[in-house]
């Protein structure tokens, strides 16, 4: 395992973290501990987990696991995150989910989902920030840090918001999106924050439909997992890459990823940022030109979950709205377009948005 300084914390991190919302049988508690103990022997440290995974199952796992870790006597940490919006709902989920963890401190609280640029100032507004910094002061939490999907420039904004509080940014970013968060990215590290990737693996889209995404590989690739990982932990600014495990086997095929990893150089990771987007023409790249909706439509999101409904079905477009997005009701996010067709208009792949729009809203 490759270990990396977490931003300006001191704490040395495995630079592949264990995302917990993929496992297999999240009923089976003690089975589930086991994976990830099994993760910490094989070198994993940072371990990221949320109230809601797997139904509040995720972090119950993670603390059965953790009683584990901690006789094996070598670091480890913690992350997890509220999206509450008022203080005191603040800390009774961070008291709730260091009960279900079985420790005394989090190491990296996040502000979770923001997802848009208003979201922050609103819960700012009501005193969230100020609340991270009691419960940091009381050692409840070691770390304030973010979870966001703002897109492009969005970030850095945000990040301004956070009045230098934030040691580190959770960011969805994957070799599919790279040119949509590169930006929010390169924003974080300037503050000499960490960066820790979300969906590296695009939620399973670039294993589960590798034949899509040939133009990522390299000589000697095994598998489009090679590629997807080396392509993130060679961007200089990522700390570390979340990798949503489901069993065993999953962790043990990554570690052989990153014991066989080349890392890119910047203009090969340019060239393939340029790559896929050009070579999934029918698809939307994420670029943002359409985020000018007079209406305040989602135009970036709905196209985005659009992608996942060519590979995977409609029905997963509509859960990504809904679970990703936090849009669960299609037709009522749309009932304010006025078919201006502004953002057909402004697409650079030129994709028929409208259409779409209409294959999104049935049931
Ligand atoms: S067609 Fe609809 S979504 Fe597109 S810009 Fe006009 S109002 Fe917005
Ligand atoms: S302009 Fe087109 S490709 Fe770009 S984000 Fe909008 S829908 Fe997607």
């Amino acid at each position: 395992m490759q270990y990396k300084e977490f931003g300006r914390t001191g704490h040395l991190v495995s630079r592949i973290g264990f995302g917990g919302m993929r496992l297999e049988s999240p009923e089976d508690i003690d089975g589930m501990a086991e994976v990830v103990l099994h993760a910490f022997e094989q070198g994993i440290n940072y371990f990221d987990t949320a109230p809601d995974y797997l139904d509040f199952q995720s972090e119950l796992i993670f603390g059965r696991a953790i009683g584990e870790i901690k006789k094996q006597g070598k670091p480890f940490f913690i992350s997890t995150k509220t999206m509450a919006a008022d203080p005191d709902a603040v800390r009774r989920q961070c008291e709730a989910s260091l009960e279900r963890l079985g420790i005394d401190t989090i190491d990296f609280y996040h502000i979770w989902c923001l997802v848009k640029p208003e979201d922050l100032p609103a819960r700012k507004k009501k005193g969230v920030l100020k609340i991270f910094q009691q419960l940091k002061e009381e050692g409840l939490i070691r770390h304030i840090c973010v979870s966001t999907h703002l897109e492009h420039g969005r970030v850095a904004a945000m990040l301004e918001e956070g009045e230098d509080l934030f040691d580190s940014m959770l960011i969805g970013l994957n070799v599919q999106n790279s040119h949509l968060r590169l930006e929010g990215v390169r924003a974080a590290a300037a503050k000499n924050m960490a960066v820790v990737t979300m969906n590296t693996l695009g939620g399973g889209v670039l294993t589960d439909h590798s034949d899509r995404f040939q133009a990522v590989l390299r000589p000697g690739d095994r598998s489009i997992l090679d590629a997807a990982i080396r392509f993130n932990l060679s961007i200089p600014e990522v700390t570390v890459a979340l990798v949503g495990f489901r069993n065993k086997k999953d962790i043990d095929q990554v570690i052989d990823t990153v014991n066989r990893l080349q890392t890119l150089s910047q203009d090969e990771i340019h060239e393939i940022s340029t790559a896929m987007a050009s070579a999934y023409k029918d698809m939307c790249t994420q670029c943002g030109y359409c985020s000018d909706c007079p209406e305040g439509i989602p135009v970036v999101r709905l196209m985005e979950s659009y992608n996942y409904g060519m590979l995977k079905g409609m029905d997963a477009a509509r859960r990504h709205m809904q679970y990703h997005w936090n849009s669960p009701d299609i037709k009522a996010l749309l009932a304010d377009c006025t078919q201006c067709r502004l953002c057909e208009e402004q697409c650079t792949q030129h994709l028929p948005i409208l259409e779409r729009f209409e294959i999104l809203k049935q049931e």
